[in-house]
C-alpha cells in the first residue's frame, strides 16, 4: 500500500511531540476537543507560507517548519497571549521524505520549546504551501491591541531591526556582505524568535502592541491608524545589530530597520505612568526593548527625526529607493 496521509501523520507529526493536559482529543478524529482555561479568552492567528512567494528552494526545510510556527506565535505574542495549540494544513507536490523530516523537526522543535501541541490539520497534494493556525490564551480583557496608544506614550521595539531584510538582500545579491555577517543575519531570516515571554510581560503595562512583520514603518502605522494618533521616531535610537551596521552605511542600516520586514520583533507603547513598572519588569529581558520615540496627537502622522529635525535619509539615493 502506498504511503498515505495517515502514514505521513504517524511518521512525522505524532511521536515525540508535546502533549498538553488541556487537549481532550488531538490528532486523529474529525476534529480536536480542547479545554480553554476559566476566565481566559482564546486568541487565534493564521498565517500561510507559499513556496516561491514567502520562501525559496534554497530555504532549508527545518527553517520552513520553524518559521511557519514562529510567525504565528509572533502574532500571539503581540496580543500578550500564552501559546497552547497549533493546527497545520500542508500542501505538498510529492511525498518528499527528506523535506518532511527537516520540516517536521523544525516545527516540532519550536512547538516543544513553547509547549504547544499540534492538534490537527490537513494534508493535500499540490504546489508546496503551509498554513498554520495558532491558538493561545489571555486572561479576560488583558489582550494587547493596536488601538490603545495615547499621545505622550513612549514607543519601544524589542531586539534589533533590519537583519532579516539584509539577509534577503544579500541572498538576492542586491548587497555584498561578509560571510560571518551573512551567517548571523541569515539565522534571523530563517529562525526568527517570536517574543512570546515579552508579550505576556507587557499585559497591564503596554497600551498597544504589534509584531513587526512588514517593517517598522508599515507596522507602526497600523497602531497609529487604529489608535488615531501620530508618532515621532528618533532614527538614531533604532536598535541595529553589529552585523547590519558593519555591512552597510549608517543611513542604509536605518532604512533596512525601518522598511524591510521579517524581523518578528514587537513594537509597543508604554504610558508615562507605567514606565517605572515597565523598567522593573523588563530590565533584564533578553529581547532588550529600546525606546525609539513618542506618540503624538497628530493623527496618522509618522515623523522620522534626527536631532529634532526631519530625517531625510529615506529619500536619499541610499535610502528608501533601495527597497522599491
Ligand atoms: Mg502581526
Amino acid at each position: 500500500m502506498a504511503f498515505g496521509e495517515f502514514d505521513l501523520i504517524d511518521t512525522y507529526f505524532t511521536r515525540r511531540w508535546p502533549e498538553r493536559d488541556d487537549v481532550v482529543l488531538g490528532v486523529g478524529d474529525d476534529a480536536a476537543i480542547l479545554k480553554v482555561p476559566e476566565a481566559s479568552e482564546l486568541i487565534i492567528a493564521t498565517d500561510t507560507m507559499v513556496a516561491g512567494v514567502h520562501f525559496d528552494k534554497q530555504t532549508p526545510a527545518r527553517a520552513v517548519g520553524h518559521k511557519v510556527a514562529a510567525v504565528n506565535l509572533s502574532d500571539l505574542a503581540a496580543m500578550g497571549a500564552e501559546p497552547a495549540w497549533l493546527s497545520l494544513a500542508l500542501t505538498l507536490p510529492e511525498m518528499d521524505h527528506d523535506w518532511l523530516t527537516g520540516f517536521s523537526h523544525g516545527l516540532r522543535e519550536i512547538c516543544a520549546y513553547y509547549d504547544c501541541q499540534l492538534i490537527g490539520g490537513d494534508t493535500t497534494k499540490g504546489p508546496l504551501s503551509l498554513t498554520v493556525t495558532a491558538h493561545g490564551f489571555v486572561p479576560v480583557g488583558a489582550a494587547l491591541r493596536r488601538d490603545g496608544a495615547k499621545p505622550g506614550d513612549w514607543i519601544y521595539v524589542s531586539g534589533s531591526l533590519g537583519d532579516a531584510g539584509l539577509a534577503l538582500a544579500a541572498q538576492q545579491q542586491r548587497v555584498e556582505i561578509s560571510d560571518s555577517h551573512y551567517r548571523r543575519v541569515l539565522e534571523r531570516l530563517y529562525f526568527p524568535s517570536p517574543r512570546v515571554a515579552l508579550g505576556q510581560n507587557l499585559r497591564d503595562i503596554a497600551s498597544s502592541a504589534i509584531d513587526i512583520s512588514d517593517g517598522l514603518v508599515a507596522d507602526l502605522q497600523h497602531i497609529l491608524k487604529s489608535s488615531n494618533v501620530g508618532a515621532r521616531i528618533d532614527v538614531d535610537e533604532i536598535p541595529l545589530s553589529m552585523a547590519l551596521t558593519g555591512s552597510v552605511d549608517a543611513d542604509q542600516a536605518i532604512s533596512y530597520a525601518l522598511c524591510s520586514g521579517d524581523d518578528y520583533e514587537l513594537c509597543f507603547t508604554v504610558p508615562e505612568s507605567r514606565r517605572g513598572v515597565f523598567d522593573t519588569a523588563i530590565a533584564r529581558h533578553p529581547a532588550k526593548p529600546t525606546c525609539i520615540g513618542r506618540i503624538t496627537s497628530k493623527a496618522k502622522d509618522l515623523r522620522l527625526e534626527r536631532n529634532g529635525e526631519v530625517w531625510e535619509g529615506m529619500t536619499g539615493k541610499n535610502g528608501y529607493d533601495h527597497f522599491s
